[in-house]
């Protein structure tokens, strides 16, 4: 089948990708995003000696009014599919802290026209939901590990969780969502020394693993440039120790660089949206969980598509009013730039 393709932006690009949160509330306080801990705030206060930087966001949970209705999320989808939209990736805050969430995949999964529904968690729930969420029809995940190191992971993400994540990786391969894949978000500093034995990790379990570069999203405001670790300095260091070969690009809009082992087990990524910024193929378009439209993950303006879903709007309505938001996408962000504004939201409420 022919896709439509009318969420097209002042830029000519197609966006194809939605980017759902269904919940803005998490049970971890990673470092980088919710970085709340005595140990995340030690961590940032070092480094800001003497060194400007922006009143932190103060975190509130949404209440649970102003959060979409599973109905309101599905019809949402629905509209962006008839306009084009073919992946669809859950997200939150933590996806599987929203109750019943396996309905909520069922519900998505029977919508014609997605090619790909996909989750990113933190895991610390999977064991307990994995089965289900499989049975509703979720095919592929994104698990973030950010340390291999008990002590460590618990000092990335505020809990001493990573035996529970490190066991919801089997689950997910046990119940055939290949190639499960796995994001840490490399700071240095904290987890730079650890690139190699995520690596390793990766090739011995055959998963796709993912190092991103920490973008200035936190709730506390805390990003600075040097603890970001360029894509390029990863790959130099994972190239020393092992002979990787370029995979193919499988769309333009992909945002990470791929490379392989030479055995053909597992699978290396570099994401680095600060360093070298895909924005010009970006075909991402995401909705937060209290029902705001977002065009960029750095947008500083929100579109109100909740008050429209309550207020009565037609299909026609709404798709007309996806097509204008969509004409509004940034050409690209401006992260390291005098000009650079942070969005008013933190990762968590936004939807990574
Ligand atoms: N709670 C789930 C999780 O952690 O996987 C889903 C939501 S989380 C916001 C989605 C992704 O965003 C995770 O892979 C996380 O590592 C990434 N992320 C969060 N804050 C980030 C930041 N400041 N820079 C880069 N990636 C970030
Ligand atoms: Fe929660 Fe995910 Fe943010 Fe960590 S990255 S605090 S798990 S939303």
């Amino acid at each position: 089948m022919t896709q439509v393709a009318s969420l097209v932006d002042s830029h000519g690009r197609v966006l194809r990708d939605l980017r759902v949160s269904i919940t803005d509330r998490c049970n971890f306080r990673c470092l980088y995003c919710l970085p709340e801990t005595e140990a995340a705030q030690n961590f940032y206060r070092g480094r800001w000696a003497n060194l400007p930087h922006s009143e932190p966001i103060a975190r509130k949970w949404q209440p649970k009014s102003k959060i979409l209705s599973f109905e309101e999320i599905e019809r949402s989808v629905r509209l962006a599919v008839s306009l084009g939209i073919q992946k669809v990736r859950l997200t939150g805050g933590e996806p599987l802290l929203r109750q019943n969430v396996d309905e909520l995949v069922a519900r998505i999964a029977r919508i014609p026209g997605i090619t790909d529904l996909a989750m990113t968690t933190n895991g610390f729930l999977f064991l307990e939901k994995g089965r289900a969420l499989r049975d509703a029809g979720l095919r592929r995940i994104s698990f973030s590990l950010d340390s291999l190191d008990r002590a460590n992971f618990q000092k990335m993400t505020g809990r001493d969780a990573l035996a529970e994540v490190l066991a919801s990786i089997k689950l997910a391969q046990e119940l055939g969502m290949n190639p499960v894949k796995v994001n840490a978000v490399v700071i240095r500093g904290i987890n730079d020394h650890e690139i190699e034995a995520l690596a390793d990790y990766a090739r011995e379990h055959d998963l796709a693993m993912r190092f991103i570069e920490f973008m200035p999203l936190d709730s506390a405001r805390a990003w600075l440039k040097e603890l970001v670790m360029p894509g390029k300095e990863i790959l130099q260091r994972l190239q020393a120790r092992h002979a990787l070969s370029p995979a193919p690009r499988r769309n333009p809009s992909e945002t990470a660089q791929r490379w392989v082992f030479p055995d053909g087990r597992g699978e290396l990524g570099l994401i680095s949206p600060v360093s070298e910024p895909f924005c010009g193929h970006c075909n991402r378009l995401r909705l937060t969980a209290d029902g705001k439209l977002r065009t960029c993950l750095f947008s500083v303006v929100e579109h109100d598509l909740r008050s429209r879903l309550r207020n009565g709007a037609s299909d026609e309505d709404l798709a007309a009013y996806l097509q204008s938001v969509v004409l509004q996408k940034e050409d690209r962000h401006h992260i390291g730039e005098p000009d650079f504004v942070s969005p008013e939201r933190s990762m968590s409420c936004i939807g990574g």
